[in-house]
């Protein structure tokens, strides 16, 4: 609605062109208010979703992961890559690395578990609250990769820690590793109330 405001030059004209907008005001809304038992329950129908708690918790749950950082070798760069803004994990729920367990419930482990290590991981791990995640990235922390047959290097991390989603590769690039956390998602979503992480502990 356009409004035109008429030149005034005194007090006495500014109240009647005052007066008359306000009468066009009123002259403009006399038609009743819609009955909302007519168009309520249509709305209704409309923007209700019906849903169960434990649906609600894991999509709340999987669109907000926090990361531990748990670089131990060469692949630590492509998970440092993803991070970064030209890959854009935010899109995925994905919060910026923590660098306390206790704040965080995904640990990624990427790069070469010792056997010396391997305590060191098994702590942190222990440290993180319920419900945690575990993503093994690249062929050295699923299996001891190239170093497989060495006296000092773990072949498989799950041998430590339980692992929730396998991101293999030397190394996987960030693309690999943001399937990954897609994969984590699916998992995350078919979690309960009781068993929020679907895991074997
Ligand atoms: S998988 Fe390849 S890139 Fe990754 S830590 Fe092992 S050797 Fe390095």
């Amino acid at each position: 609605m356009e409004i035109i405001r008429p030149e005034v030059s005194t007090p006495q004209e500014a109240d009647i062109a005052e007066g008359q907008l306000i009468n066009s005001f009123i002259s403009q809304c006399t038609s009743p208010i819609p009955d909302p038992d007519k168009w309520l329950e249509e709305d209704l129908k409309r923007n209700i979703l019906l849903t169960t708690v434990d649906t609600a918790l894991a999509w709340a749950r999987q669109r907000s992961i926090f990361p531990l950082m748990f670089g131990l070798a060469c692949c630590a760069f492509e998970m440092i890559g993803m991070a970064a803004s030209r890959f854009d994990a935010a899109r995925f729920g994905l919060d910026i690395f923590r660098w306390s367990p206790r704040q965080a419930d995904l640990m990624i482990v990427a790069g070469t578990v010792t056997w010396k290590m391997a305590p060191a991981v098994r702590m942190v791990y222990d440290q993180m609250p319920e419900p945690k995640w575990v993503i093994a990235m690249g062929a050295c922390t699923i299996s001891g990769g190239t170093f497989r047959e060495s006296y000092s290097v773990c072949p498989g991390i799950n041998r430590i820690v339980p692992v929730d989603v396998y991101v293999p590769g030397c190394p996987p690039r960030p693309e690999s590793l943001l399937y990954g956390i897609t994969r984590l998602h699916a998992k995350i979503i078919k979690g309960t109330i009781d068993n929020p992480s679907l895991s074997l502990k």
